[in-house]
């Protein structure tokens, strides 16, 4: 079966979930920056181009008085006042000059006079206006609008002429290429563009970081349950996604408590909370490896409750049950330090005890005698005291078996001298038929 790896989906989902929102954002605030910029370029420009017309009629008002007509029959001239100003173009290129901007003079709907240009650097005269520029410079005082002259698209002002009976005579045309204005409304666009992929790209390197460091923790929290979840009492939590505190670190937590439950399940025994036989077995085979290894001694007890069973028929099984919990809570504090104690059957016990010889662990289990004889349990309002009987040995090269079987056999002697005491030595131990 083949496993898949599915490494770096977060990372991929989480840039696609902030990134093409970031680019929608980017697409969506540079077309309205570009608009609202070109907005505000051409109003700027409007106010410039009537400036200029209004200034452009003033200037041909005064130097040539009176009001606009056509004369003439094949080819028609246009007049103002008494003076045919057909080819007056210095009225308008004047006006350049001063401004820059392109000038012409329409007559009705035709450009009489013009400074602006064609390709073979021949004057626009006689092209005409757009019919709707037309038909609403007759209503309105002034409009503008973009305009194309030739080929050549402008951004225009159209100043309405009107001779002294008020009728419509044409329109001063004021215009600044279009590009002009579009050229530099991209200007701020493409600095808040540049700006926004910057912030994108910080985010970016932000997001991919924050969670190299999730997907790093969340490979080794993969990585312990898989160790754990295969027996492996080894696994081992990396401190530093324990240590997150964020949600990972508390699932990483609910992990290792849910795996120490499931160990203690495992290792311990349910009513005494002591190591069972399985496990003691192992810790026992870990000590004596540390003799194989260096010599290190060690000693091992059986420990039997005494008449145990009448206990059970006089009280009752919960009673019996309480006394087990007893005896092991006092066996556990005093073995804790000294090495281990497991319930190894029913009212039995194997203690453990690491780096100690045959006379320290007698004295310990004397004292640990005191104790329980002692104890008072009280079940019921009865007050139930036991005694044990122990048998011990420090044989450490023998083999876990056969150390245990001796450690039982001096036990057994225990119970057959009168029990409630502990069993060290057996006289002629190797004659005695067990
Ligand atoms: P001895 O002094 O020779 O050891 O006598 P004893 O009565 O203690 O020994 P015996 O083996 O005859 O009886 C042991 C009893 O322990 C029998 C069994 O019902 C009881 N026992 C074993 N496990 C449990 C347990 O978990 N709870 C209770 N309440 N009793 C248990
Ligand atoms: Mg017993
Ligand atoms: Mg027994």
């Amino acid at each position: 079966m083949s496993e898949s790896k599915p490494r770096n989906v977060i990372s991929q989902k989480l840039l696609v979930i902030v990134i093409l929102p970031m680019l929608l954002l980017a697409a969506a605030s540079t077309l309205i920056g570009y608009r609202l910029t070109l907005n505000a370029l051409e109003a700027a420009k409007k106010d410039e181009l009537q400036s200029a017309a209004i200034m452009t009629e003033m200037v041909i008002d005064t130097l040539i008085p009176g009001d606009y007509r056509l004369e003439g029959d094949g080819s028609l001239l246009l007049y103002k006042g008494d003076e045919d100003i057909t080819t007056r173009y210095d009225l308008v290129d004047r006006i350049y000059d001063m401004t820059g901007l392109e000038v012409s003079l329409i007559y009705d709907d035709t450009r009489i006079l013009t400074t602006v240009y064609d390709r073979n650097k021949a004057r626009y005269v006689g092209t005409g206006i757009f019919d709707k520029v037309h038909d609403q410079l007759k209503n309105e005082e002034g409009t503008f609008s973009n305009t194309l002259i030739g080929k050549d698209r402008y951004y225009a002002y159209y100043h309405p002429l009107f001779n002294s009976d008020g009728s419509y005579a044409g329109a001063i045309e004021l215009c600044s290429p279009y590009s002009s204005i579009s050229g530099l409304a991209w200007v701020p666009v493409i600095v808040t563009g540049v700006l926004i992929l910057v912030v994108m790209a910080i985010l970016m390197v932000l997001i991919l970081n924050h969670n190299k460091s999730t997907e790093s923790a969340i490979a080794k929290l993969l990585e312990f349950t898989k160790k754990a979840s295969s027996g492996n009492d080894a696994a081992e939590l990396d401190a530093s996604v324990l240590g997150r505190g964020d949600e990972l670190g508390g699932v990483a937590a609910s992990v290792l408590e849910m795996h120490r439950s499931l160990r203690d399940m495992m290792d311990k025994d349910a009513l005494t909370k002591l190591y069972n036989r399985r496990s003691a077995n192992r810790k026992l085979d870990l000590i004596r490896s540390h003799y194989e290894n260096d010599g290190t001694t060690y000693s091992v007890a059986i420990g039997d409750i005494d008449f145990f069973k009448k206990v059970n028929d006089t009280y009752g099984h919960d009673a019996g049950d309480l006394i087990l919990q007893t005896v092991s809570n006092i066996l556990q504090k005093h073995l804790k330090p000294l090495g281990f104690v497991a319930r190894w059957g029913g009212e039995e016990f194997l203690m453990v005890f690491d780096k100690i010889g045959i006379v320290t662990a007698e004295k310990k289990l004397w004292e640990i005698l005191e104790e329980i004889r002692a104890t008072e349990v009280s079940y019921n309002d009865v007050s139930i005291v036991v005694t044990m009987s122990f048998g011990v040995a420090c044989e450490p090269e023998l083999s876990q078996d056969d150390l245990i079987k001796i450690a039982d056999e001096r036990l057994y002697y225990a119970k057959e001298s009168g029990r409630n005491r502990v069993v060290s030595f057996v006289p002629n131990e190797s004659e005695y038929k067990w």
